[in-house]
């Protein structure tokens, strides 16, 4: 091969430490998981509601495994629309557009509001590495605020502001193409899935329509777990189209099947129909993946007890926390299924971590620079599948390992 940097590459990151490797998951729900033939009680999923384990309806079997096509060919299909139209009621928004990942549908928000002439893009600093790729990628001055800092945003988004900043209506984008004035685009996520804490996204809100700029939430984190039926951020906080007019959501984290939407006015959807590039060039999800999508969220809907129980295991788990003593580890400020346990070093994080597979709890460890130096974490994600008794387990392995 003459790219020799391939394999330089690759064995300086060895030497790091740092070579990523999948593994090869044999079995799995969001309670256990069968790795290398050993079964360990799973405490790294996304899967928070334990929805990916939902049997498939047989109704939904005869239907396509393949859309063959993109969206504007022949991809979209009645089910896609069932699925849109079950989403614009749900989170009341005038339309919805499907995208086949998350990772898609920041970019498309990014680049295509992006490419708006005078558009400044500000967001929070741990945002997604799909916002920040998107953002940086566009044609807009990109400027991250510290972490949920609102005075920051605020500062930011005013700062070196030539010209007055015209209101960025996403009730009439396709007018604002072409002027050459000031636009603000501010981003965040309503949970954030390295910290597990939330965003300030009322106040958020609040400060963009003092500053005629528009809100994006990414709320990959808090679909289907926020609010009483798991509509998610705008349920929350009762944010209407007007209050948070750029919606981002995934179906592969709570909601358990994969993919993604964008929801907000009948302009801001139709302007990204016909500019996205990652919506127009690539197969939309099968009929089958969104007939089945839609039966999750009717089932997500339904089952208030997998929010219940998710939150009394968010419970367990900080009560049980707090009897290990300060010093030795600590939690970040977080009420939501994502726990980080601060360890400090990188090396001293991946030791905890083998060690707790070792006794057959499966948990990541993130280290810098992913996170800061110095907060190297076990981060650790709660679902509403485990009972108290895995996570009592749990704790009680991690203070042996930390005071041994
Ligand atoms: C997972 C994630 C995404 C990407 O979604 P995929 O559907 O996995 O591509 C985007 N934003 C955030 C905050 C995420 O956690």
């Amino acid at each position: 091969m003459a790219f020799s940097f391939l394999k330089d590459a690759l064995h300086q990151r060895q030497q790091q430490g740092l070579l990523r490797q999948e593994q090869c998951v044999e079995r799995y729900d969001a309670q256990h998981i069968v790795i290398g033939g050993k079964r360990y009680l799973n405490f790294s999923s996304n899967d928070y509601l334990g929805l990916a384990s939902l049997p498939t309806p047989d109704a939904l079997h005869h239907l396509p495994k393949g859309s063959g096509g993109s969206p504007l060919v022949t991809g979209f299909s009645y089910h896609h629309q069932a699925l849109c139209d079950y989403l614009a009621t749900s989170l009341k928004r005038e339309a919805v557009l499907l995208l086949g990942a998350g990772f898609s549908a920041n970019k498309a928000i990014m680049s295509v509001l992006g490419s708006q002439k005078g558009m400044r893009i500000v967001a929070d600093k741990l945002a997604h590495a799909s916002i920040i790729d998107g953002g940086l990628a566009s044609d807009a001055t990109f400027k991250r605020f510290r972490h949920n800092d609102v005075a920051h945003c605020e500062k930011l988004m005013q700062a070196e502001n030539t010209s007055p900043s015209a209101v960025l209506d996403t009730e009439k984008v396709e007018e604002n193409r072409g002027n050459r004035t000031n636009y603000t685009l501010v981003v965040t996520e309503s949970v954030f899935s390295m910290d597990g804490d939330k965003a300030p996204v009322p106040a958020l809100s609040a400060l963009c329509q003092e500053n005629q700029a528009a809100l994006c939430v990414d709320d990959a984190h808090g679909f289907g777990v926020l609010g009483q039926q798991g509509f998610g951020v705008t349920e929350l906080h009762d944010l209407p189209q007007s209050n948070l007019p750029i919606l981002m959501g995934t179906f592969g984290k709570a909601i358990g099947t994969g993919g993604a939407f964008i929801a907000g006015s009948q302009a801001l959807i139709d302007y990204l129909r016909n500019f996205s590039r990652d919506y127009i060039y690539s197969t939309a999800f099968s009929p089958f993946h969104a007939a089945l999508t839609l039966h999750h969220l009717k089932q997500c809907r339904q089952d208030a007890w997998r929010r219940e129980k998710l939150a009394e295991n968010i419970a367990v788990f900080k009560n049980e926390m707090a009897t290990i003593h300060a010093g030795q580890v600590s939690l970040l400020p977080s009420d939501t299924a994502i726990q980080p346990v601060i360890i400090g070093e990188p090396e001293k994080a991946l030791t905890v971590a083998t060690l707790l597979r070792e006794s057959g709890f499966w948990v990541t460890a993130i280290r810098q620079p992913t996170v800061p130096k110095g907060t190297d974490r076990l981060r650790i994600t709660l679902t509403a599948s485990h009972q108290a008794s895995d996570i009592v387990a749990l704790v009680n392995q991690i203070k042996a390992i930390c005071t041994a």
